[in-house]
């Protein structure tokens, strides 16, 4: 199988440690022979705004590229949070106590990471004006955090499973990022207490197959595309890796269509013959790609 496409790409102007420059990825995205690739910066919250309109403007200075599209990746907000960052009020994101210990941010450039109410009404800090004014193409969903539900295994497969139902429900969301990715951190405080103890790699074990089922039936049932990302493909416990490849593998067979995910956040554009070998392992192949839903006339 040779992958075609690759629609989660970072650029310098994401919000993160992300770094490459367009025309490194415009050139590495060639190398690598791609009909469909596209640059995705994160929006957390409407906070990170501004860092979208200037990859947009990079974007439109690269001149019309063959194939090259613009997205955006947003997150799993809450409506506590957005109203929060509307009204510039963000000193309740500074400081707080995390399992009783301090934790600090110097911005809400990740959205307000704590002190919101669990279970609160989710959201996605975009409108259809902003994805018409700043011409994008798709938008990929991902969970990126708790929003505020106790940092242990069930609650947190709970939250993460809560969360991927409403991004594949919500209407402007095509793509579902990286499934379960960051669970093994989420589900511990190493947050606060850097004990590589937090960290629980194995915890995708315990995901129960209804929570697969029920994303696989709403995956197909809306429409949306489910990420192979190399953040997952490639995650250190081989493991956890090659059983959340299983998992992907038995969402094909019902059906689901997917999307690649470089997910680059470094400088250079990777070759991508390692991933396009470990999903021919897995049985994928050409016809389980999609486009997202704006760019298949382009086809
Ligand atoms: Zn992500
Ligand atoms: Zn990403």
């Amino acid at each position: 199988m040779k992958l075609e496409q690759d629609f989660h790409i970072h650029t310098h102007c994401s919000c993160d440690a992300a770094c490459a420059q367009l025309a490194e990825i415009i050139k590495g995205c060639r190398q690598n022979g791609y009909r469909h690739f596209g640059i995705s910066d994160h929006l957390h919250t409407r906070f990170n705004l501004p860092d979208i309109e200037i990859a947009r403007k990079e974007f439109l200075a690269c001149g019309p590229v063959p194939g090259f599209h613009f997205g955006i990746e947003v997150t799993c907000a809450t409506q506590w949070e957005c109203e929060k960052i509307a009204k510039r009020d963000f000193a309740s994101c500074f400081t707080c106590e995390v399992n009783g210990r301090k934790f600090q941010t110097m911005t809400p450039i990740d959205g307000i990471m704590y002190g919101g109410p669990a279970n609160g009404p989710l959201m996605v800090d975009l409108t259809r004006e902003d994805i018409d004014r700043l011409g994008i193409e798709y938008v990929i969903g991902g969970v990126h955090k708790p929003n505020y539900t106790p940092q242990e295994p069930q609650p947190m497969i709970d939250d993460y499973f809560n969360q991927s139902c409403f991004l594949v429900n919500h209407p402007l969301v095509d793509i579902l990022a990286h499934p379960w990715n960051g669970l093994p951190f989420w589900s511990g405080y190493n947050i606060v207490t850097d004990d590589p103890e937090d960290v629980h790699p194995d915890i995708f074990f315990q995901i129960p197959g209804e929570y697969w089922d029920e994303l696989a039936h709403l995956l197909t049932a809306n429409g949306k595309i489910a990420e192979l990302n190399c953040c997952n493909l490639f995650y250190e416990f081989e493991k956890s890796a090659r059983f959340l490849l299983e998992k992907m593998a038995d969402w094909k067979s019902k059906g689901v269509k997917f999307s690649f995910a470089s997910d680059l956040h470094g400088a250079v554009y990777p070759d991508a013959a390692k991933a396009s070998a470990l999903l021919t392992e897995y049985g994928f192949t050409e016809e389980d790609f999609a486009l997202p839903p704006r760019l298949r006339d382009s086809r």
